[in-house]
């Protein structure tokens, strides 16, 4: 598909111009920073776009705040009263000092608990926290994968969990490897099974071509709900197709 892209600057807003065979203009304002982005079919002009973001600009200035309050609701102080997500439930945050093993527990389904030593830092406390994140998706996937994949009818030879700033998950489909985005483990249990059979199904194809989203559609139906939730649920860090 014959494809180019520019930026143009509308009233000090940096818009990202695609121009491409469609027949509509698609303007869309992603997260963690509020990119625009404006796709546009071949003919049609760079004042024409101007004058649709001018119109739209108090809905592009909407988003781009929502945007930047979720960024701040990322940067926690981890002391209790705070709220944190696991699998897409809100717990508030009850940090207690121990001269024990510091560690993180689930209690009477509202409440995480975390003892930490008095002398932890806010780094060290997020750390732990994470670690156990990233524990709680290690006792989830290896049951979720498998099922994924004998429905799917391929097979994932290695997978492994980290932060990524800009994907939910990638998937190297020669190496038949897949990694998932630690941060899955705040969003709720479907939109972490849907991340999984999206890489899997990158194994039967590459791209996000139609047969690709074919392949979606007759394995989990319900998959764009579920992108369309993951993308705009609180700490969402980028946008994900
Ligand atoms: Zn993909």
């Amino acid at each position: 598909m014959l494809t180019s892209s520019h930026q143009i600057n509308v009233n000090g807003i940096t818009v990202d111009v695609v121009r491409k065979k469609i027949k509509n203009l698609h303007l869309a304002v992603y997260p963690p920073d509020g990119r625009v982005r404006v796709a546009v079919p071949l003919r049609i002009h760079d004042d024409a776009v101007r004058m649709a973001v001018l119109t739209r600009l108090s809905w592009i200035k909407d988003k781009q705040a929502k945007f930047q309050g979720q960024v701040r609701q990322s940067e926690r102080d981890y002391i209790s009263g705070e709220s944190h997500y696991f699998m897409g439930q809100r717990y508030l945050l009850d940090v207690i000092a121990v001269n024990t093993k510091p560690r993180v527990m689930i209690k009477n389904h509202t409440t995480l608990e975390m003892h930490v030593l008095p002398t932890m830092t806010r780094e060290e406390k997020e750390k732990l926290l994470y670690a156990w994140y990233r524990t709680s998706l290690k006792n989830i996937l290896p049951a979720m994968i498998e099922k994924w994949e004998g429905i799917i009818g391929e097979s994932v030879k290695s997978w492994g969990i980290k932060r990524m700033k800009t994907r939910w998950g990638t998937c190297n489909p020669t190496a038949r490897r897949i990694w998932l985005n630690l941060e899955l483990a705040k969003k709720p249990l479907h939109c972490l099974e849907y991340v999984v059979v999206h890489e899997i199904v990158h194994l039967l194809e590459r791209t996000h071509n139609d047969r690709f989203k074919g392949f979606m559609s007759s394995f989990m139906p319900p998959w764009r709900h579920y992108r369309a939730e993951l993308n705009a649920l609180p700490l969402a860090h980028e946008t994900w197709e």
